[in-house]
């Protein structure tokens, strides 16, 4: 249920509906925004919520029942985007903004080089795995807290911040010290003790769809990060599991105007796991930034044929930066810079 408030309410009016919702044992959520207050009603309680009984207090215009089952993710809760800060920019405001870098990090040497290659190309942040989740126990698994240094590393000469992820709770310590932001990728995004874990930390959270998870699945993972109170959360599409077997995922283009619809949260686009070959990466960044994508994140190597791991789609330095002046131009085209 959400309490929209009348223009002219007054805060006492807004703190008298807040203690009424505590009152009968839920959680109030205040959404201030610009034309007027919403205050979401969140959580469980034996007390059954009764619009009526909140319709007729001072001050509130309406009560609308939420059927959604994500609250705190819901646009309806939270009707202005929430903009997430990264290196001096906002996720989710006008601007485009490229997380790039190796799928993982393999030497201190080829993460700094990367790091210079992508900064110069434009890209805001720098990507790189240190932990790896790998189908076989036999692949590279990543080189750890070592890689998390380099990457530290590689931030001081480029200013990049860092973007990684997280495979285990007990090591939001230790990764926290490194990041910048946590990435859960595809295959956690239903690890709900990681995901109490990261929303615990109150460090911003890249949080990737899980390939046969639903767009609610995604949205009420988000919800466990923001039920902790951290709303630095960037969801991020990455291409789900189809019959197609032309690539290596489905892009779901789809996923970008839904998101965008039905959260406040800023929508990433990943188009080298959503495609799994180079050659479709730019193409599909295009078309992610043309649906109303508000970032990407891409994977960049300085051999890809060398590659540790996911070489068959990373862009080369020479074809991201020529990736990132065409995507420059599908920005401007919808009103937006990159
Ligand atoms: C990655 O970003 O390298 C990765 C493993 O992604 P995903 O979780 O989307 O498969
Ligand atoms: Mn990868």
């Amino acid at each position: 249920m959400i309490v929209i408030m009348k223009h002219n309410a007054s805060a006492k009016n807004i703190a008298d509906v807040i203690s009424r919702i505590e009152n009968d044992g839920y959680r109030a959520h205040l959404s201030e925004g610009e034309e007027r207050t919403i205050i979401g009603v969140v959580g469980e309680s034996p007390t059954p919520l009764r619009a009526e009984n909140y319709s007729t207090m001072d001050g509130v215009d309406k009560v609308v029942r939420v059927s959604v089952p994500y609250k705190l993710a819901s646009r309806v809760f939270h009707p202005n985007d929430t903009l997430v800060p990264l290196n001096g920019c906002q996720m989710g405001g006008d601007r485009i903004l490229v997380i790039a870098g190796p799928c993982s990090v393999e030497s201190r040497e080829m993460i700094i080089e990367t790091a210079c290659a992508v900064k110069e190309a434009g890209a805001t942040a720098l990507r790189g795995g240190a932990f790896k989740p790998r189908t076989s126990p036999y692949s590279f698994q990543g080189h750890g807290e070592k890689a998390l240094q380099w990457m530290a590393e590689a931030r001081e000469v480029t200013g990049l911040p860092i973007v990684t992820e997280i495979m285990d709770p007990a090591l939001v310590p230790m990764v926290t010290e490194y990041a910048d932001v946590l990435q859960v990728g595809a295959r956690n995004m239903q690890n709900f003790t990681l995901l109490n874990a990261v929303g615990e930390s109150q460090h911003p959270v890249l949080l990737k769809r899980g390939m046969s998870s639903t767009v609610k699945d995604l949205l009420m993972a988000a919800e466990y990060i923001l039920s902790h109170g951290n709303t630095r959360v960037m969801l991020c599409e990455r291409g789900i599991r189809t019959f197609e077997t032309a690539t290596r995922n489905t892009a779901d283009i789809n996923a970008v105007p839904v998101l965008k619809q039905e959260t406040h949260l800023p929508v990433v686009f990943d188009p080298s796991h959503a495609t799994g070959k180079w050659e479709y990466v730019e193409a599909i960044s295009k078309a992610a930034v043309a649906a109303g994508a508000d970032g990407l994140i891409i994977e960049v190597h300085p051999k890809p044929e060398d590659a540790m791991s996911d070489g068959r789609q990373s862009l080369t330095f020479k074809r991201f930066e020529q990736l990132m002046q065409n995507v420059r131009r599908v920005a401007e085209a919808v009103n937006r810079s990159a």
